[in-house]
């Protein structure tokens, strides 16, 4: 049944989005994934879902996207869902870096050489290689699987040609990779383990497919569409807080006090956010500000926080 809320962001949205298109400007698209340099820098695009009775859409819902950094908290769901919480924290901690994404600085600094968090390149890195699977074509193949029952979607895919411009360019990643494996931190073949790690990067989503994934958090696991209980609620929880502390790279602090809902952005521009109990958001905007947040997504999340008093705080 449709709220009164509901009808509000009916009516609002396509011209809070129209508002909030104008920061796309202040922005630039990713360029060191060299594919990523061809997405629309104007681009601006919101789906909302609310549990099983709608969705509301404004802008460009139907461009492409490639999830990125979004994929690493279905990864660690995933993990946790294989590993449990212990053996998913022997190898990785819970604490934000302050860092940029692809860091290593702190690797060294600390002992055991851990990366701090999962959200991160390096702690995500490692997530890739807890996923169960005797080869990463099966674990790969585990990870689309459950990313489309979450979009409730089995058409889901990779985009090809991001997933091969990535292999191709990724030093900084190899990097890590290997300082890890040196930590002791991967035990398996750093190559086989970066395979996992790009794949799931480039699996391919639209702003509804995003949406609906990001409601099964909003819902504590539980699918509203079709009842099912697709993640156990504790490892959601543990997902939403890594959300809130660093899921919007060094301006997380800054999300949490101007938007306060758990979210997390990639470098295409996707941001996937959800507002507990009520609905499931997902957001591109392929323009990034220097902190890799898109400049209009943002925007459009704080205006709607806002106006709705959506924050969880
Ligand atoms: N695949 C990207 C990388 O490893 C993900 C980064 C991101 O979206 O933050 O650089």
């Amino acid at each position: 049944m449709a709220t009164e809320e509901w009808n509000r962001i009916v009516t609002e949205l396509p011209s809070r989005l129209e508002d909030s298109r104008a920061y796309t400007a202040q922005g630039r698209v990713a360029a060191y994934i060299p594919e990523l340099a061809h997405a629309p820098g104007n681009a601006l695009g919101i789906a909302i879902m609310n549990g099983a009775s709608g969705i509301i859409t404004a802008g460009d819902v139907a461009l492409p996207f490639t999830l990125q950094s979004i994929s690493k908290v279905f990864t660690l769901l995933l993990a946790l869902m294989d590993k449990g919480e212990s053996g998913v924290f022997a190898k990785v901690g819970m604490e934000p870096t302050g860092d940029n994404f692809n860091s290593m600085l702190k690797l060294e600094l600390v002992d055991p050489g851990i990366p701090f968090n999962p959200l991160i390149n390096a702690g995500a890195i490692a997530v890739s290689s807890l996923i169960a699977g005797a080869d990463p074509a099966e674990k790969s193949e585990r990870i689309l699987t459950f990313f489309r029952q979450l979009a409730g979607d089995p058409t889901i895919g990779y985009n090809d040609a991001v997933y091969r411009s990535e292999t191709a360019t990724a030093h900084r990643n190899r990097s890590l990779a290997y300082f890890l494996k040196a930590n002791g931190v991967l035990e398996e073949d750093v190559e086989e383990v970066l395979e996992v790690y790009f794949k799931h990067c480039s699996i391919e989503v639209n702003c509804t497919q995003l949406a609906r994934m990001a409601q099964v958090l909003a819902f504590d696991g539980t699918d509203p569409v079709t009842g099912r209980q697709l993640i156990p609620r504790r490892y959601v929880q543990i997902a939403k807080s890594f959300m809130i502390t660093c899921g919007m790279y060094n301006e997380s602090g800054a999300f949490a006090i101007r938007v306060g809902l758990p979210a997390k952005s990639g470098v295409s521009g996707g941001i996937l956010a959800l507002v507990p109990g009520k609905y499931g958001i997902g957001v591109v905007g392929p323009a990034l500000n220097a902190k890799g947040n898109s400049t209009a997504g943002v925007h459009l999340l704080e205006t709607l926080s806002t106006e709705f008093d959506w924050s969880i705080f």
